[in-house]
């Protein structure tokens, strides 16, 4: 690629990568480093679906599959955008807003394709959060989650807002299905980096005002505000099948696990306890009946 062209695209924000028609990566800025984790040595001259990006979309469909934005671009030749969720290197999902589009020669014959992508996780908020939740005493140190206190506190503050003005909010109580045997089969450190990669996921498709906490172990509670019933079990299952897409690296291997999840929403006469209680007897049934699903009631 022409040098110049080559500096230009180093300084977009956006991510910017472009395959030939087999989707083998012919080039890769410096923003897709940054939103992937991925150098550009890493990645040029390997196809995408080699367990690099593995686009899955908000479903859990793995895009690489015949369903992705690049090759119906290259295919009918139009410009496609989407939000998908990449793999970041680390293996937590980032959500993106991707905009494929078809590159074509002097003739106008296809000759491959080039995709630009943002960061659609607001890292800076992020960012942000963690640093009050650590001033608050708020903070899981593990996870970069908020901790126990966080979420008791978080649940009397909504369901104030609850009694008072009525804004509406659900909880989804989650619980990793058996990740004893992640810590047995691959050991504990990194039983440790798979909690942080379910904990990144979850949290970077949440939106600005919910919340999300470490209720104990490998359990997790998420606070979702201004939902109805049917959006609450719409989210948490995006949220399952997110974290079912979470790759975490043990070397040779690649751990993946699933999560169980009771998902309810509050009630004036809640207390937080009677709250958590209620998810998580919704749990309970999700992991008797075979897991890796979620309840709502
Ligand atoms: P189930 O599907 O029924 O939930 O099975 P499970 O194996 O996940 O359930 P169980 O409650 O028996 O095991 C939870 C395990 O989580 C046991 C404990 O060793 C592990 N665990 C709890 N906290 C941590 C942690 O901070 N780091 C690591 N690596 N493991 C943890
Ligand atoms: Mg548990
Ligand atoms: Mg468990």
């Amino acid at each position: 690629m022409d040098r110049r062209y080559k500096d230009i695209l180093d300084q977009l924000i956006n991510g910017v990568y472009t395959t030939d028609l087999n989707r083998v990566i012919t080039y890769w800025n410096r923003a897709a480093e940054k939103i992937t984790g991925y150098s550009a040595d890493e990645v040029v001259g390997k196809r995408c679906a080699d367990n690099i990006l593995v686009h899955v979309d908000g479903e859990g469909n793995n895009l690489c599959l015949g369903m992705c934005p690049l090759a119906l671009s290259m295919g009918d030749g139009s410009a496609r955008e989407t939000l998908v969720y990449l793999k970041h290197k680390d293996g937590h999902r980032v959500p993106v807003q991707v905009r494929a589009t078809p590159l074509r020669d002097e003739e106008g014959k296809i000759v491959g394709g080039v995709e630009i992508f943002e960061d659609a996780s607001n890292l800076v908020s992020q960012e942000e959060k963690v640093s009050i939740l650590e001033r608050l005493a708020y903070l899981d140190e593990l996870t970069r989650v908020g901790n126990r206190r966080f979420i008791y506190d978080t649940l009397e503050d909504h369901l104030r807002d609850l009694k008072e003005i009525g804004w509406p909010f659900g909880v989804v109580m989650m619980d990793i299905d058996h990740f004893k045997k992640v810590n047995d089969t691959y050991g504990h450190q990194a039983g440790d980096d798979v909690l942080r990669n379910v904990a990144n996921t979850i949290l970077s498709s949440l939106r600005s005002f919910d919340s999300l906490g470490r209720y104990g172990g490998e359990e997790f509670l998420v606070i979702l505000r201004n939902v109805d019933p049917q959006e609450l079990l719409r989210i948490a299952e995006k949220l399952r099948v997110l974290v079912e897409a979470t790759w975490t690296d043990a070397g040779r291997e690649i751990i993946t696990v699933t999560i169980s999840g009771g998902a309810t929403m509050a009630d004036p006469n809640d207390t937080p306890e009677s709250l958590i209680k209620r998810a998580d007897d919704l749990l309970y049934r999700s992991k008797q009946g075979g897991r890796n699903r979620i309840t709502p009631g």
